[in-house]
């Protein structure tokens, strides 16, 4: 089956709304339409960034696509600071990151919420991006497989064979993220192997239509070479992506 690629940029907590703007409108200079026929591109700025960055997309007609970071996994009511799914749909999002191990890490997620905010996400007919990784210490003592293939049964369960194929997970080796150290393209290879037959193994089938992004510390020096292997389906880029000439170049990685 052949897969799109598509290569998220996840702008973390970084820039206001203006400076948004300014960034989608550069990035825009960088990128023909061939491009995005090749590659589809998404970008997830803050929350407070995404009805500007929204706007400048409709009116200039640009072909990226809206993304958030997070969200919760209720339709509405008392969560003070949260943001709902209908909210986000609402806002022709098409794709929600979900269990990115920032949040894992510093906010607590665990598999069971990151399930529920998968399924909230897809309920809106959103696309989950839904994020797994192992730390370093998991990885020296060989549990890393282990690991992703629990996180994965705990924030995948309970989904049909129809929304794994759909959805997008990124595997992010906790270690590579922020760290400038990237995965080596054959170990990120191994990994993304692993999660297709994770998925496969949930539902059937579904293993060949889920894409899985790799991500940490993706540039535009590595990007050809991870981008090249077979069950790598894309990139979630976070520094590299807050630099509109690198992004592009990113996007742009080696397609021949
Ligand atoms: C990320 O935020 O998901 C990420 C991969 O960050 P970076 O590219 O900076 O490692």
């Amino acid at each position: 089956m052949s897969r799109r690629m598509l290569v998220s940029g996840n702008w973390k907590m970084h820039l206001n709304h203006f400076e948004a703007i300014q960034l989608v409108q550069k990035l825009s200079y960088e990128l023909v339409d061939h491009d995005f026929e090749a590659v589809e591109v998404s970008v997830h700025p803050p929350f407070t960034d995404i009805r500007s960055v929204q706007t400048v997309i409709d009116a200039d007609r640009l072909k990226f696509g809206v993304g958030a970071q997070n969200v919760h996994f209720e339709e509405k009511g008392a969560f003070t600071g949260e943001v709902a799914p209908e909210m986000l749909a609402k806002l022709n999002v098409g794709y929600v990151i979900v269990g990115h191990s920032e949040r894992r890490q510093i906010f607590g997620e665990t598999d069971e919420i990151v399930n529920k905010k998968a399924k909230a996400v897809l309920k809106h007919e959103m696309t989950p991006i839904v994020c797994c990784g192992e730390t370093i210490e998991q990885r020296d003592i060989n549990e890393h497989e282990a690991v992703i293939e629990a996180q994965l049964r705990g924030s995948l369960a309970g989904l049909s064979a129809e929304q794994l194929g759909g959805l997008v997970v990124a595997y992010e080796p906790i270690w590579a993220i922020g760290t400038g150290v990237t995965a080596s393209a054959d170990d990120a290879q191994e990994m993304c192997a692993h999660v297709r037959r994770v998925v496969d193994d949930m539902k059937k089938g579904a293993g060949d239509g889920v894409r899985i992004q790799y991500g940490g510390s993706v540039k535009p020096t590595n990007a050809n070479e991870l981008l090249s292997k077979p069950d790598i389906d894309g990139a979630l880029v976070g520094g590299a992506a807050l630099d509109a000439v690198g992004f592009g170049r990113i996007v742009q990685f080696d397609r021949s």
